[in-house]
């Protein structure tokens, strides 16, 4: 329904503007929020251009004021941002630091909460549940500061976090949304899709999500885009690594460090099974399983026999492969 659509998006809003005041304008909010991102090495500049926020560590200091300024319950509570129980009302965001989810054009959907001390019993980021106006498949934290330049260096890079994101910017690599943690989704691909036909993908140098990571891309590929991979040195990620270095530097590092994803599969996969005849049979299923995903002819039988010299396997082996597996997709 639109009119109640228009009502979270207002309710949204209102929070971004009351959860930014928190953090620059209360003891507690630069005391503990800006001090942390402060600590993160983000300038006032990026905490401004970002939205970042704080939500006071109170049972229901943001519900009080909202309903004090005439917000209705039922959409605070339809957005999250106020968890209701019985008669009993918690704010969601209590002691975390926010980052606004906001939408291609800039409206905000959502937020994404970060503790700020380590604790096994909580969860690192919580996020807004889904709501009518927040689709967690359909949104790419960034998109909206990184739309134009997304277009005109026509590629996008795909990194995992939110802190990745800003940091990219605050570096100058402004092309990079961030799917936030959860598997690539055809409807977020689409997103980029209607911007530039090539993506990079930017993974955290912790290997755990890269075997994960590595079935979402042929998602990208099924979109007919150009792919390619990054990865970062062990116990960095985009953020880290770009903390550390200067705009020079980063550039340098991805040019030189992405690989086309095929070929990079095909390594992989390669390197995992050469001494196992079984393993290797089902690494050449999986890559070539990949490049049936790719509409485009050509490219598909360029990659094939680029595949049979790093896998040192015959083409005919894995063109006979891509015939079976295409034939049972149709
Ligand atoms: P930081 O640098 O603040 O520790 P990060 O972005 O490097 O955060 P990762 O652990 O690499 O964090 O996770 C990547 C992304 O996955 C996060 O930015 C967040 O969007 C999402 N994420 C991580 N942990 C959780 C969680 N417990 N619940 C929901 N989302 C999470
Ligand atoms: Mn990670
Ligand atoms: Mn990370
Ligand atoms: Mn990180």
């Amino acid at each position: 329904q639109a009119n109640e659509r228009e009502s979270l998006y207002l309710v949204s809003e209102f929070a971004n503007t009351y959860f930014q005041k928190i953090l620059h304008k209360t003891d507690q909010g630069k005391s503990i929020g800006l001090s942390y991102f402060k600590e993160r090495g983000f300038t006032d500049e990026t905490i401004k251009k970002f939205d970042l926020g704080y939500g006071l560590n109170e049972w229901q200091a943001f519900t009080d004021e909202a309903l004090k300024q005439g917000y209705n319950l039922d959409y605070l509570s339809k957005t999250g941002l106020t968890i209701v129980k019985g008669d009993k009302r918690f704010d969601r965001f209590k002691g975390r630091v926010l980052f606004p989810i906001k939408s291609m054009s800039g409206r905000v959907l959502g937020f994404g909460g970060r503790i700020l001390i380590a604790d096994k019993k909580a969860a690192k980021y919580m996020n807004s549940p889904e709501s009518e106006i927040y689709y967690k498949s359909k949104v790419l934290y960034g998109i909206y500061h990184a739309k134009q330049a997304i277009a005109k260096e026509d590629n996008c890079y795909l990194v995992e976090g939110y802190t990745d994101v800003i940091q990219f910017h605050q570096t100058g690599i402004t092309n990079v949304v961030s799917s936030s943690g959860t598997a690539l989704t055809p409807d977020q691909i689409r997103l980029i899709n209607r911007l530039t036909k090539n993506i990079t993908v930017l993974f955290d140098g912790d290997a755990a999500g890269m075997r994960a990571s590595l079935r979402g891309i042929d998602l990208i590929l099924e979109q007919g885009m150009n792919v390619k991979v990054c990865t970062f040195p062990e116990g960095e990620d985009p953020d880290s690594f770009a903390k550390q270095n200067t705009l020079e530097e980063l550039k340098a590092y991805l040019t030189d460090n992405a690989k086309d994803f095929i070929q990079f599969k095909a390594s992989i996969l390669f390197e995992e099974s050469k001494n196992d005849p079984i393993k290797k049979a089902d690494t050449v299923r999986d890559i070539v399983n990949s490049i049936s995903k790719i509409p485009d002819q050509i490219k598909k039988e360029i990659y094939i026999q680029e595949c049979a010299r790093i896998m040192d396997i015959s083409e005919s082996v894995l063109f006979t492969t891509l015939a079976q597996i295409s034939s049972k997709a149709s």
